[in-house]
């Protein structure tokens, strides 16, 4: 008999037990029947093909339609196509190989059919798929033994699912019995099945209710860990002291509201309001800022920064890329004029310093930086996550403000929290323009308090996207391009959006099959200037340039002295140039939803209407259309959070192989789980509260255990 934490060498024999090690960093038993079935399919139901995702390993059940065979010339290999319908729609797959093919593969018959989906001659296809005959004449039970329903796994080109569900039922016929991890009173409580009788009852599906039952049962495992490390988590983060910053009279924050050109939107008022209060508490603030692209948040964070400085601390304000933490210095120094001039001739008397760190910076300019922070003189440092965490010493650290993180862990945020030193954390703020919906909010953000600004600062003018199908319609290219001279023309300035840098990229030729490799900045680029827009003047952008080249294309784009920039997502966060109306997207179904919303927030940030092209070569009726229509329909980032989430875990339910790694929440949906992961968070509140390190629960403090330090704590990164 075998147990959950049992090696499965033994037990499967060394070629089963490195093969899943290997897709998939299946070690023990428990890992492996955590290895959930992606869906089942049952038997006379073939998968829908509507549904299937470029590039993606999918694994669909299909019935053969047609099949025909032709020699490839000069050469002695020959193509196999094999048409596969699921009854409304048709996928072609191609076999290259000997002429001879599997009677599996005959008119008629049924089979699951697994590999990579790729595009040809405009039509989506599996090339060289494994296949599994489902139906008749086969004496391979593996999947057959399985009564009810065909589970279907997460598999990889080289361990198919009816390997993985023969390892499986190997498994569980000598699977001993399971100690149940959660407290008897709970399981009671919640009606919850046993956690043994569902781990076999996910992979050996009787029918649909015992599915539902047993993935019931383990969602609420995956939701308990997870909101138990949190409420620990919190309630360690606010018990340390933190540096007390009151509000004063006649500070440098009253003189810059003072200053300020423009009225604070009811948003920046309020959450201002929240943000001063939670800065005068012993404890440190853990808050969130949500607030669409433009809708203000710098303003606000600066004004946290000089409550902070007012009561003779420093503020740190930190970004994801060199060339954003150069642009935040220039506009924090822009927006306090003389009161980010201290020290300086001209400086105001109250004046604080701003001091930019990159790694751009000269040896004796990072010198005299580095003596900035740490001798107290810089009020206010900013910088790159990586620099400032790692490297910087701070006279006296007040608040932390991260801009524009998304994934910004909660380690990192626990870095933060060491960095003010003895037994002090200093304040945190994090803010993002991504929409972050409630179940996201409340795991991968579930340590923070969180507050939104609502509404745009008023004058904004909205930003119209169009999907441009290059293949079916080529000619709408050339209007774009058309567009981006006539924008110029009017004063404008335009982005151009590529996929890919390109030249040293590894993948940068199309494989055997036709397929192109996703649009490089460097092809781009030549191909514009000598073509459509070689009246222009175009510049280049991306995070292989050297950082003073980053930053000097940034200053020219900015100070107008370039029309169009071509560029990686580097643009992808904060970078503001108001004159800048529109935007071309190559290859959009490259990004995700959230990336493109963000994308195009860079256009419309002033007075003239927006304008955003989404150009692709998918063919309509795919998902990855479906999903650009989908962005260009509408500019309500909540939304477009939840369609995003949606889309990801389409991909997940197709059979897409997240990334290799395993992820906590296997089973558990941020999207339509909303109410179990609620409800999951008070009972975890209320058991940390009785028992705030879980001593009458070992069952569930192993749960923790196991879920934060297996370094796989990336269900902090899942969303
Ligand atoms: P984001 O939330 O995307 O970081 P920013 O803070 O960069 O937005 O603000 C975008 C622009 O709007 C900046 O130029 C800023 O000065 C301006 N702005 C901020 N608040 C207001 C306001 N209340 N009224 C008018 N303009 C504002
Ligand atoms: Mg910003």
């Amino acid at each position: 008999m075998v147990s959950l934490n049992d090696q499965l060498e033994p037990i499967l024999g060394g070629k089963s037990a490195k093969a899943l090690a290997a897709a998939f960093d299946i070690r023990t038993v428990h890992d492996l029947l955590r290895h959930y079935p992606r869906r089942y399919d049952e038997r006379g139901q073939l998968t829908d093909i509507a549904g299937l995702e470029l590039g993606e390993h999918v694994t669909i059940l299909g019935r053969v339609l047609r099949s025909d065979q032709r020699r490839l010339e000069r050469k002695k290999v020959w193509l196999t196509k094999v048409v596969v319908t699921d009854g409304h729609r048709t996928l072609e797959c191609a076999f290259f190989g000997p002429r001879h093919l599997s009677n599996a593969l005959r008119v008629g018959r049924s089979a699951l059919f697994a590999g990579k989906v790729s595009i040809f001659n405009k039509k989506l296809q599996l090339t060289n798929p494994e296949f599994h005959p489902i139906d008749g004449d086969t004496e391979d039970t593996d999947i057959e033994g399985f009564i009810g329903l065909i589970p279907v796994y997460p598999a990889t080109a080289s361990l198919q699912t009816w390997q993985i569900a023969k390892c499986v039922r190997q498994v569980l016929d000598m699977l001993d019995e399971v100690e149940d991890a959660m407290p008897m009173e709970l399981r009671a409580k919640l009606s919850l099945a046993d956690y043994g009788e569902s781990l076999r009852a996910i992979h050996v599906a009787k029918d649909w209710p015992a599915v539902q039952a047993a993935r019931e049962r383990l969602k609420w495992d995956e939701a308990m860990a997870v909101q138990l490390a949190l409420a620990l988590r919190r309630k360690a983060a606010g018990a340390r002291p933190a540096p007390v910053c009151r509000r004063v009279d006649g500070g440098i924050r009253a003189a810059f509201d003072e200053r300020l050109p423009f009225t604070l939107t009811a948003g920046q008022v309020e959450v201002g309001a929240a943000v001063a209060a939670d800065l005068e508490v012993e404890h440190p603030m853990n808050r969130l800022l949500q607030g669409e692209v433009g809708s203000g948040k710098t303003v606000v964070a600066l004004r946290a920064m000089l409550q902070v400085v007012d009561a003779g601390r420093q503020a740190a304000l930190l970004a994801p890329t060199e060339v954003l933490a150069a642009q935040h210095a220039r506009s924090l120094r822009e927006l306090l004029g003389e009161l980010g001039r201290g020290g300086e001739l001209g400086g105001a008397e109250n004046a604080t310093r701003i001091t930019l760190l990159t790694g751009s910076l000269s040896t004796a300019q990072r010198k005299q930086a580095l003596l900035d922070a740490a001798s107290g003189a810089a009020g206010i440092v900013v910088g790159t996550h990586a620099l400032i965490q790692d490297r910087v010493s701070f006279a006296d650290l007040g608040l932390v403000v991260v801009d524009e993180q998304h994934r910004f862990g909660v380690e990192q945020r626990d870095a933060l929290r060491a960095r003010a030193g003895e037994n002090v954390s200093p304040h945190v703020l994090v803010m993002t323009a991504t929409p972050i919906p409630r179940t996201v909010a409340m795991t991968v953000y579930g340590d923070l308090e969180t507050s939104a600004l609502r509404e745009l600062p008023a004058g904004r003018s909205p930003i119209g996207t169009t999907v441009v199908p290059a293949a079916e319609k080529p000619a709408w290219l050339d209007r774009a391009w058309q567009r981006i001279r006539e924008e110029v023309a009017a004063g404008h300035q335009a982005y151009v959006v590529c996929p890919r840098i390109g030249d040293e990229d590894e993948e940068s030729t199309s494989d055997d099959f036709g397929n192109r490799p996703p649009l490089a900045v460097n092809d781009v680029a030549p191909m514009l200037t000598e073509g459509p827009l070689s009246e222009l003047r175009v510049g280049v952008l991306h995070g292989r340039l050297p950082a003073d080249d980053k930053d000097a294309v940034m200053r020219a784009f900015a100070a107008g002295e370039l029309d169009v920039l071509v560029a990686t997502t580097v643009v992808e966060v904060g970078v503001d140039v108001p004159n800048a109306t529109a935007m071309v997207i190559m290859d959009a179904e490259r990004f995700g939803v959230s990336q493109l919303h963000q994308l195009r927030g860079r256009v419309g940030r002033g007075s003239a209407p927006g304008i955003c092209l989404l150009v692709t070569e998918m063919p309509a009726g795919t998902a990855s259309r479906t999903r650009l229509d989908a962005v260009a329909s509408t500019v309500d980032g909540f939304e477009l959070a939840r369609l995003d989430l949606e889309m990801r875990r389409e991909g997940d339910i197709l059979g897409a192989v997240q990334s290799g790694r395993r992820s906590a929440l296997k089973l558990l949906s941020l999207l339509r789980d909303e109410d179990l992961i609620a409800r999951a968070r008070e009972e975890a509140q209320a058991l940390v509260a009785y028992a705030p390190s879980l001593e009458y629960f070992p069952g569930l403090a192993r749960m923790v255990a196991d879920l934060v330090d297996d370094d796989r704590a990336e269900y902090l990164e899942k969303a």
